[in-house]
């Protein structure tokens, strides 16, 4: 049998298992779910507001009912749940912070739940975080995935191609994962593995794959790129999906250009993974957000809280019962706006995703700047390959910068100094250092900023 027809098989046998499942166990219907959500995208916004604010009612309640912290929580912040009729009511209730998660989450899961999952996040600054998951909640969340990377061509049982943390490794275990991701039509390679010398083996193993999309970290879909340009290898693309890291705009280009693809960044977090998802269609950069599932707020630096402008985001998983996220700041930071896009769906928007909050650069008066001013100003620069922005001291940066083709050190050098001084303050120091590589966090993530003053954790010399 030729390959074609083997991964044809495959496929049509993996989405009937789907199937298969939704029928003896409803709330795992993950095709059913996705079905579903293919058509409420286009809801009037009236009806999907309906839906998430009966979730919201439901889900407080539970959270009242079934979790003794959450309601002295509650009670010390003066609110009932009769006090939540509609999403506009939610800063009534108490942000939850990482630290009271972290520290206390063993006590923020209901009882009578069944879980079935526990995701383990972040440990780089203390404990990690554990997020436990019901069988509903995942579902809502999977289904919210494949609704998002339908929009960019790929439909669960096709064949992908993941680029992210880990390695191939060898033992059972592995090659039990090996059977399941084929099954899947999963071809998983490990991120941080990737480089020069074995470049030509990861083209071959996803042209291999038979796969059209690629899903991975922003910074290792970026080096497969500029790997196989300047190898002069060709990898052809539907579609890419970066994520977990900021996209500068040059290397979404890059990307562009090497595979000939669309590139769709999509946006959660470890804690609630669902929240947004490239519109193909839009003009600008714009993100839906899955709105049957989440709701996203952002609150000012005053702490009040609304669900369009800039500032923190408050994210609210509407599905999971067994550890019920309300209002949680996750780190992160953006501008959020209502529906109103030309694709015509119903769902709202996030226009720009800063990062990481905590990644902020102090100015020489120590007022805190964005860190997406690192993309912002590499934009402008031409022959960088990786940058990386260490602030030791208010009104100081060290510009990490790795040099690729056609770098003029002069001219960038004196570009760069202009735009952080504009940012920074006249009497900024910005100081210059080239190196090999830029490293990455112990999560294996990029960061473009790391600010060493506010006690950002040294990354791993990975
Ligand atoms: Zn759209």
């Amino acid at each position: 049998m030729t390959r074609s027809l083997v991964d044809g098989i495959r496929e049509r046998a993996y989405v009937l298992f789907w199937e298969a499942r939704g029928l003896t166990t409803p709330s795992a219907g993950l095709r059913a779910r996705t079905r579903w959500l293919q058509k409420s995208q286009h809801w009037p916004r009236a009806r999907l507001d309906d839906l998430r604010d009966r979730k919201l009612r439901a889900l407080v309640s539970h959270a009242w009912n079934t979790i003794p912290r959450y309601r002295r929580l509650m009670e010390a912040h003066g609110v009932r749940p009769e006090d939540i009729r509609t999403h506009v009511d939610l800063p009534r209730l108490p942000v939850l912070t990482k630290d009271e998660l972290r520290e206390h989450g063993s006590e923020l899961r209901a009882t009578g739940v069944t879980e079935i999952e526990e995701n383990v996040t972040g440990g780089t600054t203390g404990a990690p975080t554990r997020v436990a998951r019901d069988v509903a909640g995942a579902t809502w969340q999977r289904a919210s995935y494949w609704r998002g990377f339908s929009w960019g061509g790929l439909e669960l049982g096709h064949a992908w191609v993941q680029l992210f943390g880990g390695s191939l490794g060898v033992g059972a275990a592995r090659r039990f994962n090996r059977v399941k991701n084929w099954v899947a039509g999963k071809t998983f390679l490990p991120a941080f593995e990737l480089g020069p010398d074995n470049v030509g083996r990861y083209v071959e193993a996803i042209e291999r794959s038979g796969a059209r999309h690629l899903v991975g970290y922003t910074s290792a879909c970026y080096l497969l790129a500029s790997l196989v340009e300047r190898a002069g290898l060709r990898l052809k693309l539907d579609a890419v999906f970066p994520t977990a890291e900021v996209l500068p705009p040059q290397w979404a280009e890059v990307m562009t250009r090497v595979f000939g693809a669309r590139v769709l960044p999509y946006y959660g977090c470890g804690e609630v993974q669902s929240l947004g998802y490239s519109c193909p269609e839009a003009d600008e950069p714009t993100y839906h957000t899955s709105d049957e599932h989440v709701i996203l707020e952002v609150e000012s630096r005053e702490g009040a809280a609304s669900f369009e402008g800039e500032g923190a985001f408050l994210v609210t998983d509407l599905d999971n019962r067994a550890m019920p996220l309300i209002r949680y700041r996750n780190g992160d930071a953006g501008l959020l706006a209502g529906q109103g896009c030309s694709c015509g769906r119903t769902l709202g928007r996030i226009l720009r995703i800063d990062g990481r909050v905590n990644d902020v650069l102090l100015t020489v008066r120590g007022d805190a700047v964005s860190g997406a001013i690192g993309p912002h100003a590499f934009r402008l620069t031409r022959g960088v390959e990786a940058f990386q922005i260490v602030q030791r001291r208010p009104g100081q940066v060290t510009l990490r910068i790795v040099t690729g083709q056609g770098f003029d050190a002069s001219a960038e050098e004196a570009m760069l100094r202009k735009v952080f001084d504009e940012h920074l303050g006249p009497e900024a120091m910005v100081d210059f250092e080239y190196v090999d590589r830029v490293q990455k966090t112990a999560a294996g993530k990029a960061r473009f900023v790391i600010n060493e003053f506010l006690g950002g954790a040294p990354p791993s010399p990975r």
